[in-house]
Order: C-alpha cells, then structure tokens, then sequence
C-alpha cells in the first residue's frame, strides 16, 4: 500500500474527538496522531518550524527564497463523536471498494493528509519553496472556534504579531447547491469567499411562578415565544451580497435562458433572481440574516408555572448586517417585559479578493486535477469555519474542497460512514502540489 494511503489510515485511526468539556479531550490521543504524523513525513517535521498553541494546534513554517507571498494551507485534526449505527468500524481506516471509511475522512483529515503528503513528496523531490509556506494545524475547530483556546484564533494571532499577511489561505469548503437549484447545466464547485456571523439571543422572562391551575393573564412563555413566532414569520431583508453576486456572474454562461440574462446583470434583474431563489430556504440562505428558534425552557414541571420562560434565537448574520443591527430588530418587536440575553455572536467576515487574479488561479489549480470541473464558483459559506478568523491578515482566504467525491459523500460528514473516495484522495494531493508550485 501506498504512503499516503496508510498515513490516512493511521491518521483515521486515532479517535481525536473533540469536546467542549475540555477534560474529555484525551490528550495522549491527539499526540500519537502527531507522533504517527512524524512517523510518515520525517522530512516535513525536519524543514518546518513547529510552534505549538494550546498544546495541540501546530503552526509548520516553511522558509522559502522570499517572504513577501508567504501562504498558508489549513485543517483540523479534531473529529466529531460518533454514533453506534456505523456499519464500518469508525476509527481503522477501514478500506473498501476504493472508499477509505472513518471518522474525518472527509472532514477533515483526508484534506489535512493531502496537504502532508504533497508536501513530503515535493521535499522529497529537493522542492525548494519560493515563498514562506504554512501548514495551520488546529485541534479543535470543532468545539472550539468560539473558546478562548480556539488554535486557528491564536495561530492567527501570533502571524499577526509577526507583521505577516498572508497572500493565499486555504481551509475546508463544504457549501453545496445543485445545478438544478441554479438553472445552470453542469455541477458546480464552491468556493467559499466570506462567511456569515453567528449570535445566540436569548429571549427571556421572569415571573414569579406558581400553581398551573390559576394561571395568569399569561404564562412567562408567551413573549418570549411571540417573539420567536415573528422573527420566523417575518424574514429578515434580502440583499445581494458582494460573494453572491460573484457567484451568479459565474454561474451566466451555464445558465439557461432567462436565468442566464438575470445573472449576468445581477442588479438590474435582482427581484427575479430573489423571487426565484427565495422559495428555496438554502438558497435563501444566502441572501438573508436567518433567525430561528432553537431551544424553549420553562418550568421543570408540568404542573408548574414557569418562573423563567426562555426562547434561544439562532441567528445566521448576513455581510451587509452586524449584530447590533440584529438586536435593534429585535427589540424593536420583542414584548416590554422581554430581556434580551446575547450569549455569543461573532460578526459575518469580510468578502475575499477576486479582482486579483488570485482566486483565478486557485481554480486554475482545481481544474487541472479535475478537469471536467467547468463550473467552479465564489460563495457565501453560511455555516461558520476556522478560516473567519483569517481574514484579518489575509485578502484572499479560500474555502476549497479538493474532493470531487465529496458532492456525493457529504451527507456523510457529522453523521454515519463518513468516506472518502481513494480517487478523489490522490487527486487532492495533486490539487495541494499544483497549489504549491503555484503560489510558493
Ligand atoms: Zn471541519
């Protein structure tokens, strides 16, 4: 078997499961996929710089002829729990009629492995790095984005204290829209360019509770729950953001008539592209601030009165609003008696660069490996990943999926049978050495 092969196999095979209590995370787990990592890519542990945040995020730095260019490429090693009802063991790498199974095939160690192995393979080569290249290995992307120890956070915090912008940043893409979504005639590949923020508002009312079988005018509930009611029912505002505009103009060409008119002049044929793609709650998505209630709380009995009476807001911020834009809608409709709690928000990133070129060849790169990909375009990613934080030092951050296989194997991620086509593996270790001989 192949070296990269095996190295995805060992990588799978560490159960480097994340969790938001802390004390569960099993720490010599994490460093034997680090040591077995070592194992397979001496020459990668033996050029880069290593520096360690929070224990476990790795920062490899490369030094190349120049640093004016320097570009980083991103991932997480850290997995999701699993369930009983996989039909393959979860973590062996179990290898079956060229699928490689596993916790994190497809988020995101096989991305994380093609990265290593191009890289090891370029060294191998005598590659001598023309620009500063970075691997951004976090440990803990999915439970700690948002925490104080967010690794992606304080990798970036330390290249920002070294004065370092990045030229090219490239994490995990994931969005998904079908051709038909679109009215467009071949599959297309997403890029995300931007993200949109997150918050969670808390609507809450106290009351002082009592016997179920006198009950107030009202239960402490109900405006907290009107609340809810009007935010789902009346939708925020829909605008055409810079990254779907973006998208639309690329999609043109493959678009059917009079879709194919609309997207070429997004502004002017803005209420028919709305109007169409409004009906589709995804494809809305990425227009609009989505608001929707996802936690109730009352009392703790069913005979009781609730003292506090809760309704969580989950709230996806579109680029052209901010929270505070957010809160004042809220407020503006929410009951007098109603207090807004935010628990946690981060604002939507800024849009990437595309008039540079940069983006050009970073589909450039994606297309000489999938050749049949004739459709791949800009996006707003509507869930939120690592890369937000590195906008801050860096025009052009990527979400880039170098997996063909996973269109048809998304449904895997978080869920059971995660795979990873051993096809689409290889390929994306060309992606990553194109990517290189490109732009380092
Ligand atoms: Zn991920």
């Amino acid at each position: 078997m192949n070296r990269s092969i095996q190295a995805l196999q060992d990588a799978l095979s560490f159960p480097t499961i994340s969790y938001s209590q802390r004390s569960l995370m099993d720490s010599a787990v994490f460093e034997g996929f680090v040591k077995r990592l070592q194992f397979h890519y001496p020459l990668i542990f033996k050029h880069a710089h290593i520096t360690r945040f929070h224990q476990h995020t790795h920062l490899f730095h490369f030094k190349g002829e120049n640093d004016t260019h320097p570009i980083a490429l991103m991932g997480h090693y850290d997995v999701v729990p699993v369930s009983s009802t996989w039909s393959v063991p979860p973590f062996s790498g179990h290898i079956q009629d060229n699928y490689i199974y596993g916790r994190g095939a497809l988020d995101m160690k096989g991305h994380l492995i093609a990265v290593f192995e191009s890289i090891e393979r370029l060294l191998e080569q005598g590659y001598k790095f023309n620009q500063d290249l970075y691997i951004m290995m976090g440990h803990n992307e999915e439970t700690g984005s948002d925490e104080a120890d967010s690794g992606a956070e304080a990798m970036m915090n330390h290249l920002k204290s070294c004065g370092i912008k990045l030229h090219l940043v490239i994490d995990e893409g994931g969005n998904y829209i079908s051709k038909e979504q679109l009215h467009v005639n071949q599959d297309l590949t997403l890029i995300g360019i931007g993200e949109k923020g997150y918050m969670d508002v808390r609507a809450i009312v106290n009351d002082p509770g009592g016997h179920s079988s006198t009950p107030p005018k009202h239960s402490a509930l109900v405006e907290p729950m009107k609340l809810g009611v009007h935010v789902e029912t009346h939708k925020f505002k829909p605008v055409l953001n810079p990254a779907t505009v973006a998208m639309f103009k690329a999609c043109a060409p493959f678009a059917s008539f009079p879709h194919s008119l609309y997207y070429r002049y997004p502004q002017i044929f803005k209420w028919f592209i709305l109007n169409d793609c409004l009906q589709d709650p995804k494809l809305a998505a990425h227009f609009r601030t989505t608001a929707v209630m996802t936690m109730v709380s009352g009392a703790s009995s069913m005979n009781v009165l609730p003292q506090v009476g809760l309704v969580n807001l989950n709230v996806r911020i579109a680029p052209h609003q901010t929270s505070q834009d957010i809160l004042k809608a809220f407020n503006n409709v929410k009951g007098s008696n109603v207090r807004l709690e935010v628990d946690f928000a981060n604002e939507p990133t800024p849009i990437s660069r595309l008039d540079d070129g940069v983006f050009d060849d970073v589909v450039s790169c994606l297309q000489s490996v999938y050749p049949s990909m004739s459709l791949v375009v800009p996006s707003l990613m509507v869930a939120a990943t690592d890369a937000r934080y590195m906008h801050e030092i860096s025009d052009h951050v990527f979400r880039a999926c170098p997996f063909e296989s996973m269109k048809e194997d998304r449904h895997t991620v978080h869920a059971d049978n995660e795979r990873l086509s051993l096809d689409s593996f290889e390929k994306g270790i060309l992606f990553f050495t194109k990517i290189i001989k490109t732009f380092a």
